[in-house]
């Protein structure tokens, strides 16, 4: 293999910048051409391509976002926009892709090498954790910091007002970041997707709380939590149902999605990368790299499509055991 293709797809997180970084430099390690994608899918499909060199990438891998951009590219999901795209990685001489991104993006690269058998590794990069195959994926731990800090700031203010805060983090359809943060920022009750806690059962335990001499009072919830009331209707229902507490409601946002990147995002970022281009270089398709007891591990991208990423359980008894 003599040039290999990187791009970001779907939604970006902190990280990315690290990965594309990191294959750029394993490539140019052996002497291999690197072509970055611009625009995920969409570039690809459009020819929207750039030659990166090993210094091309300096002074990235602190940035957040990602230089490539990433898009949702509706096209790629046609015969026809895939058929244009392979022509145009032909054309510039490309022989495998890496795609940074989450289940959609692997679904596509999956389909793409079905279709013609081109040889494509994918490194997860969300900031959800959401995915089969690894521990962590791109951009989570820095999201989970930056909440914390934010978590803490909305403490000061609830406490100096007798205040019940709901806060809303990202995780529609898993709880990793609240239950993390719940954990770190040190929250009276977490919210999940995984676990219905009931209305009631909530009620119960801030009256405790209350009672027990807390004067304020964090509940981070997550996007999808199983209760099945956003947040807004969480804040009405417990004013109904109890006196004791103004309520305030914070939704986090994109917010969560930005920053700079931490060290052990940007570490991962860079043993992803030289994974994936060394697995390529084996001569290997159709794989995600991921973190696995802290080895850097590959996974069959259909298993990583496929798979569910599992709560932590003994995470949930901690935190259950530290809200007394
Ligand atoms: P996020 O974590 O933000 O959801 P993602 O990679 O799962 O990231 P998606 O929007 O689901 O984000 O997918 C990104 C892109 O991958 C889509 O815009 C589309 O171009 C391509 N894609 C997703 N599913 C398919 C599919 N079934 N067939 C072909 N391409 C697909």
């Amino acid at each position: 293999i003599k040039k290999i293709a990187v791009l970001t797809s779907g939604g970006d997180s902190p990280g990315m910048n690290a990965a594309i970084r990191s294959v750029a430099r394993t490539c140019a390690y052996y002497n291999i051409e690197c072509i970055g994608i611009y625009r995920g899918y969409q570039g690809m499909i459009e020819g929207d391509f750039l030659p990166l060199n090993a210094r091309s990438v300096k002074g990235i891998i602190n940035k957040g976002g990602t230089v490539l951009k990433s898009a949702r590219s509706q096209e790629f999901r046609t015969p026809e926009g895939r058929k244009k795209a392979h022509e145009n990685l032909l054309k510039e001489g490309i022989e495998a892709f890496v795609v940074i991104g989450g289940d959609g993006s692997f679904t596509g690269a999956l389909i793409f090498n079905e279709e013609f058998n081109f040889p494509v590794m994918g490194i997860p990069g969300t900031i959800d954790n959401d995915i089969y195959g690894t521990s962590h994926t791109l951009g989570y731990d820095t999201a989970l910091n930056t909440v914390v800090e934010v978590i803490d700031k909305i403490r000061d203010t609830a406490s100096s007002h007798n205040r019940l805060f709901f806060v809303e983090v990202m995780g529609r359809d898993v709880g990793h970041i609240a239950l993390n943060v719940g954990v770190g920022a040190g929250a009276e009750e977490i919210l999940i997707p995984e676990e219905d806690l009931g209305l009631e059962r909530l009620l119960q335990s801030l009256k405790r709380s209350k009672l027990s001499g807390k004067s304020s009072s964090i509940v981070v919830v997550a996007e999808g939590d199983k209760i099945g009331k956003n947040v807004f209707e969480l804040k009405e229902y417990v004013e109904e149902n109890m006196t004791e507490y103004e309520v305030r409601v914070s939704v986090l946002g994109h917010m969560q999605r930005g920053g700079s990147p931490s060290c052990f995002d940007r570490v991962l970022a860079s043993r992803m990368g030289v994974k994936a281009v060394e697995t390529i270089l084996e001569g290997k398709s159709s794989y995600m790299v991921g973190l696995l007891s802290d080895k850097i591990e590959i996974t069959p991208l259909n298993e990583a499509i496929k798979g569910k990423s599992k709560i932590n359980k003994e995470l949930m008894r901690v935190a259950d055991i530290m809200s007394v």
